[in-house]
């Protein structure tokens, strides 16, 4: 009953921020230290991709004998570049839209089918200001970035833009239907209040410093010249 994938988004989120405001307290305090020879840490904040309402680790990989692509293994985002110029928030980016389209529409047939509803067909937007809409025309609409939330809260969206199809309202018979089928939406709702910030903010992937060693290393000054 009680939504625990909420709630425990909610704290990684919370500590990740702050991580990134408090750094002290975890003793991650990313000052340059005099025992390391000042290489950057291996992942910054920044190189963390929000998915499902957690937040993961991304890897960036120089590979020029392979496709550009990412591959997520439930624990990384593993992010394969043709060369330093490639541009791994993109590639991010363009893999959660990908995501998306394949479980949004997904999620709305199954879900219609629980309210007993009927739409016309789901269009996906980059709605910075927006989670969903619902048109006169029964389209149902969503920005790709729902696919950061927890997928409860994924759910309640959902719900509430088909629960829009029998009541073009908020009023108090809209709210009862949303609470059949997600009985925690209050809790949702707060989570999206909460975490807007996190979910609109643009995907920020910089190279993994391990990784683009190979192509910036000093010693062998001769062997770069392979590459135009
Ligand atoms: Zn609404």
């Amino acid at each position: 009953m009680a939504d625990t994938q909420s709630v425990v988004s909610d704290v990684k989120l919370f500590l990740e921020r702050l991580k990134k405001e408090m750094p002290e307290i975890f003793g991650t305090a990313e000052t340059p230290s005099a025992q390391t020879d000042g290489a950057a840490p291996a992942a910054s904040p920044a190189n963390k991709v929000l998915y499902n309402g957690d937040l993961f680790e991304a890897r960036t990989y120089i590979t020029p004998d392979q496709e550009e692509g990412v591959a997520f293994d439930g624990t990384v985002f593993h992010v394969y570049l043709q060369s330093k110029d490639s541009n791994p928030s993109a590639l991010v980016t363009q893999w959660l839209r990908d995501k998306a389209a394949e479980v949004l529409p997904q999620k709305t047939k199954e879900w219609a089918e629980k309210i007993g509803v009927e739409y016309n067909r789901v269009v996906l937007k980059d709605q910075r200001t927006l989670w969903a809409s619902c048109s006169s025309q029964k389209n149902i609409n969503y920005s790709y970035r729902i696919v950061k939330m927890p997928t409860v809260v994924q759910d309640y969206l959902v719900i509430h833009e088909l629960c829009h199809l029998k009541f073009m309202n908020h009023g108090e018979e809209y709210w009862n239907l949303v609470g059949q089928f997600s009985p925690d939406y209050k809790l949702h709702r707060r989570w999206l209040n909460e975490h807007k910030d996190a979910v609109f903010e643009d995907i920020n992937i910089a190279l993994t410093p391990d990784n683009t060693q190979e192509e910036t290393t000093v010693d062998k000054p001769q062997e770069n010249s392979e590459r135009p």
